[in-house]
């Protein structure tokens, strides 16, 4: 079965320790630990342990920010999707613009990691998105439709992909694109994922960069738009939930 909509998802970055890390999803939890939605958390790496076990009674999700491509090895640092299969997580971010553009990490590398991570079963939320100068320069649609064909994993399905578009200017930064631009965005997703995938039309597309309660409702009641993944704001129980229940989820 598909993923139940909306999918609200918060990257949590290199933010959070223990203590406050355990009483956001305690918040979060207590408010719903059986979401109607789909309800996720991405802590950072050493925090997946402690956070999956806290939230072991309910059905939000708890996911990785990244993982290596290989299963194991000489690779300091890295973490493996089986580690954090073996953690507690379920899912994984993979292709974040912050790693693309901050850590040189290219189509074919996201697509090997989405396949790792896959192989371990984990849902994989692949993350497109064109940075400023390519939205100014009209190659959103260009950009956006290469790193699908080179960064979609095989074996994808509904039930085992996210696709978030985040452009890249618009991550941290207050920016968003308008309602419209957004729409026309997803809608061409929409079709690009039905023609390269079986069943590519029900994987949620979700819109992710500088998404907050004030304009969560309106970004999220846009037809092709399934969901949000979330940055900054996912790191506040309330508002992270509030934008939550402003797309549809209770
Ligand atoms: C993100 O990091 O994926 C993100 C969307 O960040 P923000 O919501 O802070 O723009």
């Amino acid at each position: 079965m598909p993923l139940a909509r909306p999918v609200v998802l918060g990257n949590w970055k290199m933010n959070g320790l223990k203590a406050d890390g355990l009483a956001l999803v305690g918040r979060l939890a207590a408010r719903a630990a059986h979401p109607s939605g789909t309800l996720g958390v991405f802590p950072p790496a050493t925090l997946i342990g402690p956070v999956a076990q806290r939230l072991s009674a309910s059905r939000i999700l708890v996911g990785g920010q990244d993982c290596h491509q290989a299963e194991s090895g000489a690779y300091t640092g890295s973490i493996s999707a089986a580690m954090l299969a073996d953690a507690g997580a379920t899912a994984v971010l993979v292709g974040h613009s912050e790693r693309r553009h901050g850590l040189g990490e290219d189509d074919a590398l996201i697509k090997a990691k989405a396949e790792a991570a896959l192989a371990q079963g984990l849902l994989v939320v692949l993350c497109i998105g064109e940075t400023e100068a390519e939205y100014l320069a009209g190659e959103r649609d260009l950009v956006l439709t290469r790193q699908l064909d080179h960064g979609l994993p095989e074996g994808a399905t509904p039930e085992n992909l996210v696709v978030a578009y985040e452009p890249v200017w618009a991550i941290g930064t207050g920016r968003t694109p308008s309602l419209d631009e957004i729409s026309e965005t997803h809608s061409r997703l929409r079709g690009l994922m039905a023609e390269r995938l079986t069943g590519g039309a029900e994987v949620a597309l979700l819109y992710g960069g500088s998404v907050k309660a004030e304009n969560a409702a309106d970004i999220m009641s846009l037809e092709a738009v399934d969901g949000a993944l979330v940055g900054g704001a996912s790191l506040d129980a309330d508002g992270f939930w509030s934008i939550y229940t402003a797309g549809g989820g209770a």
